[in-house]
């Protein structure tokens, strides 16, 4: 679904109607999908001094093969990441509410930037387990505290680079937003944990509720309440 805004250049003041996207669709709208992927989606070129920008504004993605909805609601200087959280547990607990016992619903997930919404699409479909990776995630993170604080640096899945033998992520500056080191991961002990989370997904489940499934997240909550 698309409509026009009124946007205004953020290197000359300009502004100009443009048509932009609220949601994506990928079953009917897969060249929307690629478009996101590469960072093409919600791009706008001036109409005065042909600067090239990106619009963030929330997204919904739906794979309704995968059953999956996805939030994308960007942090603004107004609303902060605790408070979109906050705001989209309480609608989500509503919409639950609302919701007759025997209707099956999709999962939700919500993520805040426009990397972690690619990274969850290509976990999703090649199958992996979110809450597994984020685990996986949350024990790099705690081993390595010094060489990668979580405040600074989130760490992303690149499915793509990943082997049958090792998984591989990468470090992201979350100020910047510039990639950096890649970090390997036995695949083995990633696929065993799998096999925990089978016998036993209450502990991961706790972990990481969601509908936000993210270490970084749960470290940066832990640190402010210690
Ligand atoms: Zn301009």
């Amino acid at each position: 679904m698309s409509k026009i805004f009124n946007i205004k250049c953020p290197s000359c003041g300009v502004s100009q109607e443009v048509e932009l996207h609220e949601s994506v669709n990928v079953a009917t709208e897969p060249k929307l999908k690629q478009e996101l992927l590469e960072n093409r989606l919600n791009r706008v070129e001036c109409i005065d001094c042909d600067a090239n920008f990106r619009v963030d504004m929330p997204l919904l993605y739906s794979d309704p093969a995968h059953h999956v909805l996805i939030h994308w609601i960007p942090e603004t200087d107004t609303f902060g990441k605790e408070q979109i959280i906050e705001d989209f547990d309480r609608s989500l607990e509503q919409i639950n509410e609302m919701v007759p016992p025997d209707i099956e619903v999709p999962s939700v997930r919500l993520v805040l930037t426009r990397v972690e919404l690619v990274e969850l699409i290509f976990m999703i479909e090649a199958e992996m387990n979110e809450r597994v990776v984020e685990y996986v995630k949350y024990s790099i993170y705690t081993r390595n505290l010094e060489k990668i604080p979580p405040r600074q640096f989130r760490l992303l899945l690149n499915v793509q680079d990943s082997s049958d033998e090792e998984l591989c992520f990468v470090m992201q500056d979350a100020e910047d937003q510039k990639l950096g080191k890649e970090l390997r991961y036995g695949r083995a002990a990633y696929d065993s944990m799998c096999e925990l989370y089978d016998e036993t997904p209450e502990e991961f489940i706790e972990m990481f509720p969601g509908p936000c499934i993210s270490a970084r997240n749960l470290l940066l909550e832990d640190s402010v309440e210690a």
